[in-house]
């Protein structure tokens, strides 16, 4: 492992691996972007670490131009991801198995590297946000304590989630706790990508409920937040809809019946549809609910950016930032002209 010597001009670089983009910025400790790359995943044949590489290298050469070291890389992985290595030990969407990320990585590039989950390091980046330290310490009094029993739930291309109980971020024995995405719902469902059928991930990421509404025979609506804005007049859209606010329900009642987080937040792209999601969702889960009260159900104040912030706070490996850092990312990045589609 490489340790960093800070300075009042290091930057960080944070990067978010999606299945379709990857997404990365060089951050100062301020939390201001001083510069953002975007890259397909899988961009003329490269493969997904090709894309990693190619967006870290950018942005550390960009920095530097800017006259910024780059301290820390921070990263956030979907699958399943051993942070004490470093290494994917699993992720479909990206074709790895066992895959050393952070020792391939730092070796070409001799800068620390730090892997999370994307659901954790969103988790992360949404405390902050509220108030408490990377490191989970309370560092301000406007900390809002139910996040130390809450469930964060980002929505893309994929469906996550990271669970917070007793102010703990729970990994699992495996490392593959919170994996919302593939609890079938649905008896004989749709079919989702892992294989099996019914997944809620099959009805209400930002890829099925598109590919839902062509296969139902919609055209009007060419994107999940198209479809979003067109419930009241296209039939079809409210159907795949209704549909992806059933499964998300179903999953999201269930978590909360065995954990009884005091908050739910809902993340990540699709999120942006804000209360034409927040608010069927509320109702429904509450339906299913009847016996006890219904956790609080929120919009994530971060969206699409909450894992690009919590990859920055890893990347930071002394992780002394307070709540500002995260609030000020936010700030920074969404001041931007947004790139490609974040969903
Ligand atoms: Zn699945």
């Amino acid at each position: 492992m490489i340790h960093p010597h800070h300075s009042a001009l290091d930057v960080v670089i944070a990067i978010d691996i999606g299945g379709t983009t990857v997404k990365g910025a060089a951050i100062d400790a301020a939390g201001t972007v001083i510069s953002r790359q975007t890259a397909s995943t899988f961009d003329a044949g490269r493969d997904a670490y090709a894309s990693v590489v190619a967006v870290a290298r950018r942005l550390v050469d960009e920095a530097a131009a800017h006259g910024f070291a780059a301290a820390g890389i921070g990263i956030a992985s979907p699958g399943l991801v051993d942070p004490e290595s470093g290494t994917v030990m699993f992720a479909a969407n990206l074709g790895w198995d066992a895959f050393p990320l952070r020792r391939l990585l730092e070796a070409e590039l001799q800068i620390a590297v730090s892997v999370g989950h994307d659901a954790r390091t969103a988790a992360v980046a949404e405390r902050a946000a509220q108030g408490a330290g990377a490191s989970g310490t309370d560092t301000g009094s406007s900390y809002d304590t139910a996040y130390d029993n809450a469930l964060i739930v980002p929505i893309g291309t994929g469906v996550s989630s990271a669970v917070v109980a007793g102010g703990v971020l729970i990994a699992g024995a495996t490392g593959a706790a919170g994996e919302l995405g593939h609890m079938q719902v649905i008896p004989n469902g749709a079919l989702c990508s892992c294989g099996q059928r019914g997944c809620i991930e099959a009805y209400a990421s930002g890829t099925t409920i598109l590919d839902r509404y062509r296969e139902h025979g919609g055209t009007i609506a060419s994107s999940t937040q198209a479809i979003a804005s067109t419930l009241d007049t296209d039939p079809i859209a409210a159907r795949v809809w209704a549909d992806a606010v059933n499964a998300l329900s179903i999953g999201l009642a269930g978590l909360a019946a065995v954990l009884d987080p005091a908050v739910i937040v809902i993340g990540g792209g699709v999120s942006a549809a804000g209360d034409t999601l927040i608010g069927p969702l509320r109702e429904a889960v509450a339906a299913r609910l009847g016996w006890r009260s219904t956790p609080r159900i929120e919009q994530s104040a971060l969206g699409a950016q909450g894992g690009l912030i919590g990859a920055a706070i890893i990347g930071w490996t002394d992780q002394v930032l307070d709540a500002g850092f995260a609030r000020q990312t936010y700030l920074s990045l969404s001041s931007e002209p947004q790139g490609a589609a974040d969903a």
